[in-house]
């Protein structure tokens, strides 16, 4: 970044943080050749922002904050790392830009949420889909559930003694 003071370019940064919510980067830079500082931002064009359609037909910017968070629920005391959960995201992230859409459904969301939940954990997997796909995606969940069940181990017999 040219040095606003002398023109140099040449600089280190000395300090990034996230502000806006994760929205933008704050940089303070130091210019290697005069010494002083200068603050630069970094920003997510706005032509690339993705815009999720919910369900209710509203419009709002992409926030893997928000998939995060609803993968957390759904992990809850489940054994699924914080790294095996921002792996998840990313992925979905990665997935999502790749697409080159501008705008994407809540559901595609949820889906590719439950596709990959469903190779870590069951339990967070049925949660999940249970929570997000709602009645009117029944289909399509007892689809995933019986595609589950055909790729699950079998599951220990219960214990009948007590039934009879
Ligand atoms: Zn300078």
């Amino acid at each position: 970044m040219r040095c606003p003071f002398c023109g140099v370019n040449d600089d280190k940064v000395i300090d990034s943080r996230e502000v806006d919510a994760g929205g933008s980067i704050r940089r303070r830079r130091q210019c290697k050749k005069c010494g002083k500082r200068f603050t630069t931002y970094e920003h997510v064009e706005q032509t690339t922002r993705l815009m999720v359609i919910k369900r209710s037909g509203d419009r709002v910017p992409y926030d893997r904050e928000k998939v995060l968070d609803g993968l957390q629920k759904a992990c809850y005391k489940r054994p699924v790392s914080a790294e095996q959960l921002a792996a998840v995201v990313d992925a979905i992230d990665e997935d999502l830009f790749r697409l080159g859409v501008k705008e994407v459904e809540s559901v595609d969301i949820g889906k590719r949420c439950i596709e990959r939940l469903k190779r870590l954990d069951h339990v967070a997997f049925l949660r999940f889909a249970s929570v997000y796909m709602r009645i009117e995606n029944v289909d399509d969940l007892l689809e995933e559930m019986q595609d589950f069940r055909e790729n699950a181990p079998p599951p220990v017999p219960p214990d009948q003694g007590n039934l009879f």
